[in-house]
């Protein structure tokens, strides 16, 4: 985390990054409904993607960019079970009881809205659903705690604490990240976690300030908090193969309550 200058967003600048933010709420709508056994993740894929043009945007992922990797080839992420993030999109069949996670993001005139689900497939276990439960509140904390005149610090220990108590844990390596006219703005990283001496270890923690946009996006795992990537070089698993869920909005900090941008 650098020094690197905010991008504090215009009420006109929101009022895009908001109709953007529809429309990924648009289509994750359509997934509530989509996802069941025996649809394949591709097939989510393209119904996504679908949406998004239809609606006059982008799809932020497809072709995303990565150091020392492919370009991501989809428009979804889509996690399944024991994968934590960026899974790609495959002929993989769903079954009861699988959960998955769908990450979309859209390019709307030049401004990115950013939001993850984690779905369950068919029936699944009370204990899996209340990782799902755990998980979305945990965003919902952080969002909470996305107010004036509290900082990026708080955001990330409100996820943390909340997590911590229900005995789960949170990835530590990824984190969620300033929107605006880019996927990840620089400068502005949103931690599910906040380390001792986190000055000396570079990590800024900024005053919130209205106009500041950022997704928050707990990524919480039921065994241990270790995580590796798989030789496809995007898919993100937990090391210990437990099942682990994904939410995420992107909110607008404002002089009262925030906005999530996200929704329909
Ligand atoms: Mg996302
Ligand atoms: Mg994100």
């Amino acid at each position: 985390m650098s020094e690197t200058k905010l991008h504090f967003k215009t009420p006109e600048e929101l009022a895009i990054m908001r109709e953007a933010g529809r429309i990924v709420a648009v289509a994750h709508q359509e997934m509530r409904r989509a996802v069941r056994p025996g649809v394949t993740t591709k097939e989510l894929d393209t119904i996504v993607e679908t949406i998004i043009r239809d609606h006059g945007a982008v799809p932020a992922f497809l072709n995303y960019p990565k150091h020392n990797s492919p370009n991501f080839p989809a428009s979804i992420c889509a996690s399944v079970n024991n994968e934590l993030v960026h899974g790609i999109p495959s002929a993989r069949v769903l079954q009861e009881g699988d959960i998955i996670s769908i990450d979309i993001g859209t390019v709307y005139k030049g401004f990115v809205g950013d939001s993850a689900w984690t779905y369950p497939v068919g029936e699944v276990s009370a204990q899996v659903q209340r990782l799902l439960d755990v998980t979305e509140q945990s965003l919902f904390e952080g969002i909470r705690a996305s107010v004036m005149p509290n900082e990026i610090r708080d955001v990330a220990l409100a996820v943390y604490s909340y997590v911590d108590k229900q005995g789960y844990s949170v990835a530590r390596d990824y984190t969620g990240h300033g929107v605006g006219r880019v996927m990840h703005e620089k400068g502005l990283d949103v931690p599910n976690w906040w380390p001792r001496r986190a000055k000396e270890r570079g990590w800024t923690s900024h005053r919130l300030q209205p106009g500041m946009t950022y997704a928050i996006e707990p990524m919480v795992i039921a065994g241990r908090a270790e995580t590796r990537e798989l030789a496809d070089k995007w898919t993100v698993v937990t090391r210990d193969g437990s099942l682990c869920a994904h939410f995420e909005h992107t909110i607008a900090i404002t002089n009262d309550e925030p906005i999530i941008l996200t929704l329909p």
